[in-house]
């Protein structure tokens, strides 16, 4: 395997995340890579899916990606991952995977082949998803109920 030096891990804070992260952490002590994490916080807009449209709560984003930020610094802290860096953005999941591997020259996507929205799928739709658009290798780890 090719010796990774900067790997993004894709958390969405599912219970099966965690099997994902165990392969991250892993792969970190394989390799010595510095491990970037990320999470997006979806548009409140899109979760929305009636006739009327909902304008975007910018505020509620705001507040989700001030709590995602706590939540990464503490699986941080709790997984003694000293070398780790984190980011939250605020959009589509797998475009801004995507976007941010690229902007930080990441050279490994680490993924779960499913979280919350592909339980019935051999890969859930962000996983397939960046795997088509990234630049980068892509690792999808299999969750419980593969
Ligand atoms: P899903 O597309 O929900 O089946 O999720 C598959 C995998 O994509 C998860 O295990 C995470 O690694 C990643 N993922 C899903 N949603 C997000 C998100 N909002 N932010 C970051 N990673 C995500």
């Amino acid at each position: 395997m090719a010796n990774y030096q900067r790997i993004l891990v894709a958390v969405d804070f599912s219970k099966e995340f965690e099997s994902v992260l165990a392969k991250a952490i892993e792969q970190q002590q394989l390799t010595g890579a510095r491990l970037l994490l990320v999470h997006v916080v979806e548009y409140t807009g899109a979760m929305y899916t009636g006739e009327i449209p909902l304008p975007e709560d910018l505020d509620l984003d705001q507040r989700l990606a001030k709590q995602a930020e706590e939540k990464l610094q503490a699986m941080i802290e709790q997984n003694d991952l000293q070398n780790a860096g984190y980011q939250v953005e605020i959009g589509t999941p797998k475009r801004e995977i995507v976007r941010v591997a690229e902007e930080h020259s990441a050279d490994l996507i680490i993924i779960g082949s499913h979280g919350r929205h592909g339980l019935q799928l051999l890969l859930g739709s962000t996983a397939n998803g960046v795997l088509h658009q990234a630049t980068c290798d892509v690792l999808a780890i299999r969750v419980e109920g593969d």
